[in-house]
């Protein structure tokens, strides 16, 4: 099985969370996979960025983190310049960005989200896109969170709720 699809959104694979005080060692491998993914499909990736200020609701709960303007919220080097750049302020990355505008500019409708964490901004991300009509999909390799057990009921929950595909790099990528 070869999934097709039209775009690939990647969250929060930024600084803060991949070598930051949010980051975990093993979020590298979903920054590797999502690397893969982009250079074997060869379609449109957009690099959504964790970027605030002070007064977000976010801070509250998790304190400073990913500061605009900041080496934190910006795009691993693994993966910067490889697709424009979308600034969110939420753990929704349509929450008043142009991520909206941008996919439909493209003519999008099945989007790969990749990304960290599972349970917080990609769930966020994926139930606003079924909101504004787009088929999520999730690639196993491409996401992760802060455990396995909640990384897996996370990617239940789009599944029966949003409909999203739950698939593995090799049914894309063709090995
Ligand atoms: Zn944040």
């Amino acid at each position: 099985m070869v999934v097709d699809f039209d775009a690939i959104v990647s969250i929060d694979l930024i600084e803060e969370f991949i070598n930051g005080r949010l980051g975990r060692p093993k979020y590298r491998k979903v920054v590797k996979s999502t690397k893969r993914l982009i250079e074997g499909s060869g379609k449109k990736a957009i690099l959504v960025q964790d970027s605030h200020s002070i007064n977000d609701p976010e801070i509250r709960v998790w304190g400073l983190h990913a500061m605009e303007g900041t080496p934190s919220s910006e795009t691993v080097e693994e993966l910067r310049g490889m697709g424009p750049v979308i600034k969110k302020h939420n753990y929704d990355a349509f929450f008043e960005t142009g991520l909206d505008g941008m996919l439909k500019e493209l003519g999008a409708k099945k989007i790969v989200f990749c990304g960290v964490v599972t349970d917080i901004c990609i769930v966020h991300s994926v139930a606003s896109a079924f909101f504004r009509g787009y088929e999520p999909i999730l690639v196993e390799e491409c996401t992760d969170t802060t455990s396995s057990a909640k990384k897996r009921r996370t990617l239940e929950y789009m599944k029966s709720n949003y409909g999203a595909k739950i698939i593995s790099l090799a049914d894309i990528l063709g090995k």
